[in-house]
Protein backbone atom coordinates (compact mmCIF):
# COMPACT_ATOMS: atom_id res chain seq x y z
CA UNK A 1 0.00 0.00 0.00
CA UNK A 2 2.33 2.62 0.95
CA UNK A 3 3.95 2.14 -2.54
CA UNK A 4 1.18 3.47 -4.17
CA UNK A 5 0.98 6.60 -2.20
CA UNK A 6 2.32 9.68 -4.13
CA UNK A 7 5.28 11.18 -3.76
CA UNK A 8 3.96 14.35 -2.11
CA UNK A 9 1.29 13.20 0.17
CA UNK A 10 4.36 10.63 1.66
CA UNK A 11 6.05 13.92 2.81
CA UNK A 12 2.96 14.99 4.11
CA UNK A 13 2.74 11.80 6.54
CA UNK A 14 6.61 11.77 7.41
CA UNK A 15 5.80 15.38 8.74
CA UNK A 16 3.31 14.18 11.07
CA UNK A 17 3.76 16.39 14.11
CA UNK A 18 6.51 18.81 12.66
CA UNK A 19 4.65 21.95 11.41
CA UNK A 20 1.71 23.13 10.59
CA UNK A 21 0.46 20.64 8.86
CA UNK A 22 -1.76 17.59 10.82
CA UNK A 23 -2.63 14.16 10.21
CA UNK A 24 -4.81 11.99 11.27
CA UNK A 25 -3.45 8.67 8.92
CA UNK A 26 -5.64 5.48 8.38
CA UNK A 27 -3.61 2.26 9.42
CA UNK A 28 -3.09 1.38 5.41
CA UNK A 29 -1.61 4.39 4.34
CA UNK A 30 0.85 4.35 7.36
CA UNK A 31 4.50 3.61 7.16
CA UNK A 32 4.89 1.54 9.83
CA UNK A 33 3.49 -1.46 8.76
CA UNK A 34 1.85 -3.14 11.70
CA UNK A 35 -1.41 -1.92 12.38
CA UNK A 36 -2.21 -2.57 15.58
CA UNK A 37 1.10 -0.22 16.74
CA UNK A 38 -0.31 1.91 14.37
CA UNK A 39 -3.73 2.07 15.99
CA UNK A 40 -2.03 2.28 19.01
CA UNK A 41 0.01 5.40 18.35
CA UNK A 42 -2.69 7.11 16.53
CA UNK A 43 -5.31 7.31 19.16
CA UNK A 44 -3.60 9.67 21.29
CA UNK A 45 -2.57 11.11 17.76
CA UNK A 46 -6.11 11.94 17.15
CA UNK A 47 -7.11 13.13 20.47
CA UNK A 48 -4.18 15.38 20.46
CA UNK A 49 -5.32 17.04 16.50
CA UNK A 50 -9.14 16.98 17.31
CA UNK A 51 -8.29 18.83 20.80
CA UNK A 52 -6.49 21.34 18.56
CA UNK A 53 -8.70 21.49 16.06
CA UNK A 54 -11.63 22.36 18.06
CA UNK A 55 -9.68 24.85 19.88
CA UNK A 56 -9.09 26.58 16.81
CA UNK A 57 -13.09 26.21 15.70
CA UNK A 58 -13.33 27.75 19.23
CA UNK A 59 -11.46 31.02 19.03
CA UNK A 60 -12.76 30.86 15.01
CA UNK A 61 -14.05 34.39 14.21
CA UNK A 62 -16.04 32.93 10.70
CA UNK A 63 -16.34 29.11 10.21
CA UNK A 64 -17.81 27.68 7.59
CA UNK A 65 -18.59 24.23 6.77
CA UNK A 66 -18.23 23.10 2.89
CA UNK A 67 -19.86 19.81 2.48
CA UNK A 68 -19.90 16.74 -0.19
CA UNK A 69 -21.73 13.43 -0.95
CA UNK A 70 -19.36 12.03 1.96
CA UNK A 71 -20.82 13.67 4.99
CA UNK A 72 -24.71 11.58 3.76
CA UNK A 73 -23.22 7.91 3.29
CA UNK A 74 -23.46 7.54 7.10
CA UNK A 75 -27.77 8.25 6.45
CA UNK A 76 -27.47 5.76 3.92
CA UNK A 77 -27.00 8.05 0.70
CA UNK A 78 -24.41 6.97 -1.09
CA UNK A 79 -21.82 8.76 -2.82
CA UNK A 80 -20.52 9.42 -6.45
CA UNK A 81 -16.89 8.71 -5.91
CA UNK A 82 -15.79 7.16 -2.58
CA UNK A 83 -14.85 3.33 -3.03
CA UNK A 84 -18.76 2.36 -2.81
CA UNK A 85 -19.75 5.13 -5.28
CA UNK A 86 -22.92 5.24 -7.57
CA UNK A 87 -20.33 5.67 -11.00
CA UNK A 88 -18.41 2.52 -9.79
CA UNK A 89 -22.11 0.94 -11.34
CA UNK A 90 -23.63 3.71 -13.87
CA UNK A 91 -22.17 6.95 -15.20
CA UNK A 92 -24.10 9.96 -15.46
CA UNK A 93 -26.49 11.83 -17.61
CA UNK A 94 -25.39 15.30 -18.31
CA UNK A 95 -28.01 18.00 -19.52
CA UNK A 96 -27.16 18.05 -23.12
CA UNK A 97 -28.27 13.95 -23.64
CA UNK A 98 -31.59 14.25 -21.43
CA UNK A 99 -32.56 17.54 -23.53
CA UNK A 100 -31.90 15.91 -26.48
CA UNK A 101 -32.42 12.05 -26.24
CA UNK A 102 -35.93 10.72 -25.31
CA UNK A 103 -34.19 7.44 -23.90
CA UNK A 104 -32.08 9.68 -21.53
CA UNK A 105 -34.94 11.45 -20.03
CA UNK A 106 -36.25 8.21 -19.62
CA UNK A 107 -33.90 6.59 -18.13
CA UNK A 108 -32.56 9.80 -16.08
CA UNK A 109 -36.16 9.72 -14.45
CA UNK A 110 -36.24 5.92 -13.84
CA UNK A 111 -32.96 6.45 -11.52
CA UNK A 112 -34.84 9.44 -9.75
CA UNK A 113 -37.94 7.70 -9.43
CA UNK A 114 -35.90 4.65 -7.84
CA UNK A 115 -33.47 6.81 -5.41
CA UNK A 116 -35.91 9.08 -4.13
CA UNK A 117 -37.30 7.29 -1.52
CA UNK A 118 -34.19 6.32 0.06
CA UNK A 119 -32.82 10.48 0.22
CA UNK A 120 -36.63 11.57 1.19
CA UNK A 121 -36.71 9.18 4.30
CA UNK A 122 -32.92 9.75 5.39
CA UNK A 123 -32.45 10.94 8.42
CA UNK A 124 -29.25 13.41 9.86
CA UNK A 125 -26.46 11.08 10.99
CA UNK A 126 -24.28 12.39 13.66
CA UNK A 127 -21.92 14.37 11.71
CA UNK A 128 -24.94 16.82 9.96
CA UNK A 129 -25.85 16.45 14.44
CA UNK A 130 -22.79 18.01 15.10
CA UNK A 131 -22.38 20.39 12.78
CA UNK A 132 -26.15 21.89 13.80
CA UNK A 133 -25.02 21.80 17.87
CA UNK A 134 -21.91 24.17 16.67
CA UNK A 135 -24.47 26.14 14.70
CA UNK A 136 -26.54 26.56 17.61
CA UNK A 137 -23.63 27.12 19.62
CA UNK A 138 -23.11 30.34 17.67
CA UNK A 139 -19.44 28.88 16.83
CA UNK A 140 -20.69 27.80 12.72
CA UNK A 141 -21.90 30.64 10.21
CA UNK A 142 -22.30 28.67 7.20
CA UNK A 143 -22.48 25.83 5.64
CA UNK A 144 -22.00 25.58 1.99
CA UNK A 145 -22.90 22.03 0.29
CA UNK A 146 -22.91 20.27 -2.76
CA UNK A 147 -25.11 17.40 -1.42
CA UNK A 148 -28.82 17.36 -2.76
CA UNK A 149 -30.75 15.68 0.64
CA UNK A 150 -31.67 18.45 2.29
CA UNK A 151 -30.01 16.63 5.41
CA UNK A 152 -28.26 20.09 6.89
CA UNK A 153 -31.84 21.39 7.14
CA UNK A 154 -33.65 18.18 8.86
CA UNK A 155 -30.95 18.68 11.30
CA UNK A 156 -32.01 22.25 12.43
CA UNK A 157 -29.54 24.19 10.29
CA UNK A 158 -32.03 27.37 9.27
CA UNK A 159 -32.45 27.45 5.25
CA UNK A 160 -31.22 30.88 5.03
CA UNK A 161 -27.70 29.56 6.60
CA UNK A 162 -27.13 26.43 4.33
CA UNK A 163 -25.91 27.15 0.22
CA UNK A 164 -26.49 24.23 -1.64
CA UNK A 165 -24.42 24.67 -4.72
CA UNK A 166 -26.22 22.29 -6.67
CA UNK A 167 -29.24 22.24 -6.09
CA UNK A 168 -32.04 19.94 -4.40
CA UNK A 169 -33.78 16.76 -5.07
CA UNK A 170 -36.52 17.63 -2.71
CA UNK A 171 -38.98 19.40 -5.57
CA UNK A 172 -38.86 19.53 -8.76
CA UNK A 173 -38.50 22.34 -11.37
CA UNK A 174 -39.21 23.03 -15.03
CA UNK A 175 -36.10 23.65 -17.18
CA UNK A 176 -37.56 26.74 -18.75
CA UNK A 177 -39.67 29.12 -16.34
CA UNK A 178 -38.31 27.30 -13.11
CA UNK A 179 -41.99 26.37 -11.82
CA UNK A 180 -41.94 24.53 -9.11
CA UNK A 181 -43.77 21.33 -8.51
CA UNK A 182 -43.78 18.90 -5.65
CA UNK A 183 -42.70 14.78 -6.42
CA UNK A 184 -46.32 13.97 -6.23
CA UNK A 185 -47.32 16.61 -8.55
CA UNK A 186 -44.66 15.84 -10.93
CA UNK A 187 -45.58 12.00 -10.74
CA UNK A 188 -49.62 12.57 -11.19
CA UNK A 189 -49.54 12.85 -14.97
CA UNK A 190 -49.18 10.73 -17.33
CA UNK A 191 -46.32 10.75 -19.64
CA UNK A 192 -44.07 8.82 -21.98
CA UNK A 193 -40.28 10.04 -20.84
CA UNK A 194 -40.39 12.64 -19.05
CA UNK A 195 -43.38 14.80 -17.35
CA UNK A 196 -43.83 18.58 -18.48
CA UNK A 197 -44.65 22.02 -17.51
CA UNK A 198 -48.14 22.88 -17.07
CA UNK A 199 -47.70 26.45 -17.63
CA UNK A 200 -44.96 26.16 -20.47
CA UNK A 201 -44.63 23.16 -21.47
CA UNK A 202 -40.99 22.61 -20.78
CA UNK A 203 -39.35 19.70 -19.20
CA UNK A 204 -39.49 18.44 -15.69
CA UNK A 205 -36.38 17.44 -13.24
CA UNK A 206 -35.77 17.42 -9.81
CA UNK A 207 -34.23 20.83 -9.18
CA UNK A 208 -30.46 19.52 -9.00
CA UNK A 209 -27.78 20.72 -11.24
CA UNK A 210 -26.89 18.05 -13.70
CA UNK A 211 -23.21 17.72 -14.90
CA UNK A 212 -23.12 20.39 -17.96
CA UNK A 213 -25.92 22.37 -16.80
CA UNK A 214 -25.68 25.90 -15.29
CA UNK A 215 -24.53 26.47 -11.91
CA UNK A 216 -27.36 28.48 -10.05
CA UNK A 217 -25.93 32.16 -9.86
CA UNK A 218 -26.75 33.41 -6.40
CA UNK A 219 -26.15 30.26 -4.33
CA UNK A 220 -22.46 30.33 -6.27
CA UNK A 221 -22.10 33.94 -5.34
CA UNK A 222 -22.93 33.08 -1.92
CA UNK A 223 -20.70 30.12 -1.93
CA UNK A 224 -17.29 32.07 -3.16
CA UNK A 225 -18.61 34.92 -0.74
CA UNK A 226 -19.03 32.68 2.30
CA UNK A 227 -15.39 30.52 1.53
CA UNK A 228 -13.57 33.47 0.96
CA UNK A 229 -15.36 35.38 4.60
CA UNK A 230 -14.28 32.31 6.24
CA UNK A 231 -11.26 32.52 8.45
CA UNK A 232 -11.54 28.45 9.02
CA UNK A 233 -13.50 26.61 6.52
CA UNK A 234 -14.28 22.79 7.50
CA UNK A 235 -14.33 20.70 4.37
CA UNK A 236 -16.39 17.47 5.05
CA UNK A 237 -16.26 14.19 2.58
CA UNK A 238 -15.83 15.27 -0.84
CA UNK A 239 -12.99 14.19 -3.20
CA UNK A 240 -12.98 18.25 -4.06
CA UNK A 241 -12.91 17.35 -7.74
CA UNK A 242 -16.15 19.03 -9.15
CA UNK A 243 -15.58 22.61 -10.06
CA UNK A 244 -16.53 25.37 -9.12
CA UNK A 245 -17.77 23.99 -6.29
CA UNK A 246 -14.02 22.63 -5.53
CA UNK A 247 -12.47 25.85 -5.50
CA UNK A 248 -14.00 27.17 -2.81
CA UNK A 249 -11.32 25.79 -0.65
CA UNK A 250 -8.70 27.76 -2.52
CA UNK A 251 -10.92 30.81 -1.91
CA UNK A 252 -10.48 30.41 1.80
CA UNK A 253 -6.48 29.98 1.75
CA UNK A 254 -6.50 32.98 -1.24
CA UNK A 255 -7.72 35.27 1.86
CA UNK A 256 -5.80 34.30 4.26
CA UNK A 257 -8.05 31.87 6.30
CA UNK A 258 -7.32 27.90 7.15
CA UNK A 259 -8.36 24.61 5.74
CA UNK A 260 -9.58 21.59 7.46
CA UNK A 261 -10.20 18.72 5.19
CA UNK A 262 -12.20 15.35 7.07
CA UNK A 263 -12.37 12.63 4.83
CA UNK A 264 -12.12 9.13 4.99
CA UNK A 265 -9.49 8.95 1.86
CA UNK A 266 -6.75 11.13 0.76
CA UNK A 267 -8.25 14.12 -1.58
CA UNK A 268 -6.69 15.80 -4.35
CA UNK A 269 -6.62 19.12 -2.85
CA UNK A 270 -5.15 17.90 0.96
CA UNK A 271 -1.52 20.16 0.12
CA UNK A 272 -4.03 23.07 0.41
CA UNK A 273 -4.79 22.38 3.97
CA UNK A 274 -3.30 22.99 7.43
CA UNK A 275 -5.30 20.40 8.82
CA UNK A 276 -6.20 16.47 7.70
CA UNK A 277 -8.95 14.56 9.30
CA UNK A 278 -8.64 11.13 8.06
CA UNK A 279 -11.74 9.09 8.83
CA UNK A 280 -15.83 8.73 9.22
CA UNK A 281 -16.86 12.01 9.38
CA UNK A 282 -19.87 11.12 11.62
CA UNK A 283 -17.39 9.93 14.55
CA UNK A 284 -14.31 12.75 14.06
CA UNK A 285 -17.02 15.44 13.32
CA UNK A 286 -18.92 14.87 16.88
CA UNK A 287 -15.42 14.71 18.79
CA UNK A 288 -15.04 17.85 17.44
CA UNK A 289 -18.52 19.92 18.32
CA UNK A 290 -18.60 18.62 21.45
CA UNK A 291 -14.78 19.80 22.44
CA UNK A 292 -14.93 22.85 20.43
CA UNK A 293 -18.73 23.07 22.69
CA UNK A 294 -17.46 22.27 26.13
CA UNK A 295 -14.45 24.65 25.88
CA UNK A 296 -16.72 27.61 25.77
P1 LIG B 1 -17.90 12.43 -3.95
O1 LIG B 1 -18.84 11.31 -4.07
O2 LIG B 1 -17.07 12.82 -5.11
O3 LIG B 1 -16.85 12.14 -2.75
C1 LIG B 1 -17.24 11.78 -1.47
C2 LIG B 1 -15.97 11.64 -0.61
O4 LIG B 1 -16.38 11.37 0.72
C3 LIG B 1 -15.07 10.47 -1.06
O5 LIG B 1 -13.72 10.84 -0.98
C4 LIG B 1 -15.39 9.38 -0.03
O6 LIG B 1 -14.32 8.48 0.17
C5 LIG B 1 -15.66 10.23 1.21
N1 LIG B 1 -16.53 9.60 2.20
C6 LIG B 1 -17.57 8.75 1.99
N2 LIG B 1 -18.14 8.40 3.14
C7 LIG B 1 -17.44 9.02 4.13
C8 LIG B 1 -17.54 9.04 5.55
N3 LIG B 1 -18.49 8.37 6.21
N4 LIG B 1 -16.65 9.79 6.25
C9 LIG B 1 -15.67 10.49 5.61
N5 LIG B 1 -15.54 10.50 4.27
C10 LIG B 1 -16.41 9.79 3.54
O7 LIG B 1 -18.71 13.63 -3.38
P2 LIG B 1 -18.69 15.17 -3.74
O8 LIG B 1 -17.28 15.68 -3.64
O9 LIG B 1 -19.75 15.80 -2.95
O10 LIG B 1 -19.09 15.27 -5.27
C11 LIG B 1 -20.11 14.51 -5.82
C12 LIG B 1 -21.28 15.26 -6.39
O11 LIG B 1 -22.35 14.39 -6.19
C13 LIG B 1 -21.66 16.52 -5.71
O12 LIG B 1 -21.82 17.42 -6.72
C14 LIG B 1 -23.02 16.26 -5.06
O13 LIG B 1 -23.93 17.23 -5.55
C15 LIG B 1 -23.50 14.95 -5.61
N6 LIG B 1 -24.01 13.93 -4.68
C16 LIG B 1 -24.77 14.28 -3.61
C17 LIG B 1 -25.27 13.30 -2.77
C18 LIG B 1 -26.10 13.75 -1.60
O14 LIG B 1 -26.80 14.75 -1.70
N7 LIG B 1 -26.05 13.04 -0.48
C19 LIG B 1 -24.97 11.97 -2.98
C20 LIG B 1 -24.20 11.62 -4.11
C21 LIG B 1 -23.72 12.62 -4.93
ZN1 LIG C 1 -42.38 25.83 -17.26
Amino acid sequence: MWGQVPQQLKAKLRSIGSGLIHLLVPPYLTPFGESEIVEVMLTSKLQDKIEELASLIRSSRYLVAFTGAGISTESGIPDFRGPQGIWKKMSPIELSEFLADPAARKEYWRRKIESYPQMRDAQPNEGHRALARLYQAGLLQTVITQNIDGLHQKSGIPDDRVIELHGSNTYIACLDCRKRFSWEEALEQEYDDCPSCDACGGWLKPATISFGQAMPEEQTRAGFHEGGRADLLLVVGSTLQVYPAAAIPQATGDSGGKVAIVNNVPTVQDMLAQFLLFGPAGEILGALAERAISQK
